[in-house]
């Protein structure tokens, strides 16, 4: 017998930005005064309906196996929602509720990826897609903009051949805080229904929109719902991070029961407490979703105040998200070193461009508050002057 590991295991990383919280928790339970910007949760309180809804079904006594696709409950609350958001009718069957949308993800690539299958995504993207895609046994295909941070209709088009499976596309985007235009997502959509791969709509910021912007909605485009999956979930909308709710909505049921099986086979069913409070925040007052807006707009202008005042380097206006993606290429071509080196120096927490393939640029989170948010950076300031100087 052998206690080896498996190729997979060995050969998948860690999720960086899961890395970091750790890191700047272990600092802080050491007593070091450090600030974290290179999180992605909000700070804001759970809603009260969420909580109500916990407390009275702890109260029942009844927290037991829920229906493995999620509850009838939550299930219509997220129907509704999607009736809402994206002015479309999908039906109980067409929904399956995920521990996250990182596992309505996952679910996607196992139940729709096939050894050798290419999934197309543009960089820079979340730091799970690549190695989500390997762990399905499918092969990433990263398509990197030739100007900015942007990829083109025209750049994913080149990028898909016979053998892609999917294309995801996370609008707005984790990290670089843009959302993609209309006509962008009208082109993507038409291709890939003509093409018939899936098309991934990572949507968990859609909705965490600035300055009166709007995210295009992909189902205005589409004709063909049988490959346009919609992702999304509770964790950003709501800073209901730690119930572990997502979703995915497709019209294609085979998908998703597909995906069903997936979870049916893993986690068997979302957590009772969850389900429920996730169906109470979705059904519940939304204020507090543009109050969060508010709040990360406010934030977002102080960062980039602050940001202002470093010179050398360069950000573009995040438009949504919590996420600034800053180019600090003129301090070090190494963002996995100027990012350690930040978090020794300046006890500040940032996530390495590199995680997110694109060299030379840092993550610097705005869901923190605003006080850390101005002493994070002005530390980052101190701790790159003293860097040394380039010719
Ligand atoms: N997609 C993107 C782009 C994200 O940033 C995140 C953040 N965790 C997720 C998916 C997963 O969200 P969750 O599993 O918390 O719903
Ligand atoms: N999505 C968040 C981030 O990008 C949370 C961490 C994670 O799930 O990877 O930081």
């Amino acid at each position: 017998m052998s206690l080896l590991l498996s190729t997979r295991a060995t050969q998948i990383g860690d999720s960086p930005t899961l890395k970091i919280n750790a890191t700047a928790r272990a600092l802080k339970a050491a007593g070091k005064p450090v600030i974290h910007l290179g999180g992605g949760e909000p700070t804001i309180p759970a809603p009260q309906s969420a909580v109500d809804a916990i407390v009275q079904k702890a109260n029942s006594r009844k927290i037991k196996y829920t229906p493995s696709s999620g509850t009838p409950e939550l299930k219509q609350a997220v129907l509704n929602y999607t009736k809402t958001h994206y002015n479309y009718t999908f039906d109980k069957s067409h929904v399956l509720i995920s521990a996250g949308a990182k596992q309505a993800l996952f679910n996607f690539l196992l139940a729709a990826v096939e050894p050798g299958d290419e999934v197309v995504f543009p960089a820079p993207f979340w730091v799970s897609y690549p190695e989500m895609v390997k762990l399905a046994g499918g092969t990433p295909v990263v398509v990197k903009p030739a100007q900015g941070l942007r990829v083109t209709a025209d750049e994913i088009f080149k990028a898909v051949t016979p053998k892609t499976k999917a294309i995801i596309l996370n609008s707005p985007c984790n990290p670089a805080g843009h959302i993609f235009s209309a006509d962008f997502i009208q082109q993507i959509v038409q291709f890939a229904e003509e093409k018939q791969i899936f098309l991934v709509m990572d949507d968990i910021y859609h909705q965490l929109v600035f300055d009166g912007a709007k995210t295009p909605n992909p189902c205005a485009f589409a004709k063909d719902f049988n490959n346009l999956v919609l992702i999304n979930g509770v964790s950003k909308l709501y800073g209901l991070t730690g119930l572990r709710i997502g979703w995915a909505v497709c019209e294609n049921k085979e998908l998703i029961a597909a995906m069903g099986k997936m979870q049916a086979q893993s986690t068997s069913c979302n957590s009772d407490l969850s389900e429920c409070a996730a169906a109470a925040a979705l059904n519940g007052p939304q204020d507090c979703v543009q109050e969060l807006c508010t709040i990360l707009e406010d934030n977002r202008n102080t960062l980039l105040a602050e940001l202002a005042q470093i010179p050398h380097i360069h950000v573009e206006k995040p438009q949504a998200t919590f996420y600034s993606f800053v180019d600090f290429s003129y301090y070090s071509q190494d963002s996995n070193a100027l990012a350690a080196y930040l978090l020794e120096k300046a006890l500040v927490a940032v996530v390495p461009g590199r995680a997110f393939g694109a060299e030379g640029y840092l993550r610097i989170s705005f869901c923190a508050d605003k006080a850390s948010i101005i002493e994070g950076v002005r530390r980052i300031a101190r701790a790159v002057a003293d860097l040394p100087r380039k010719n």
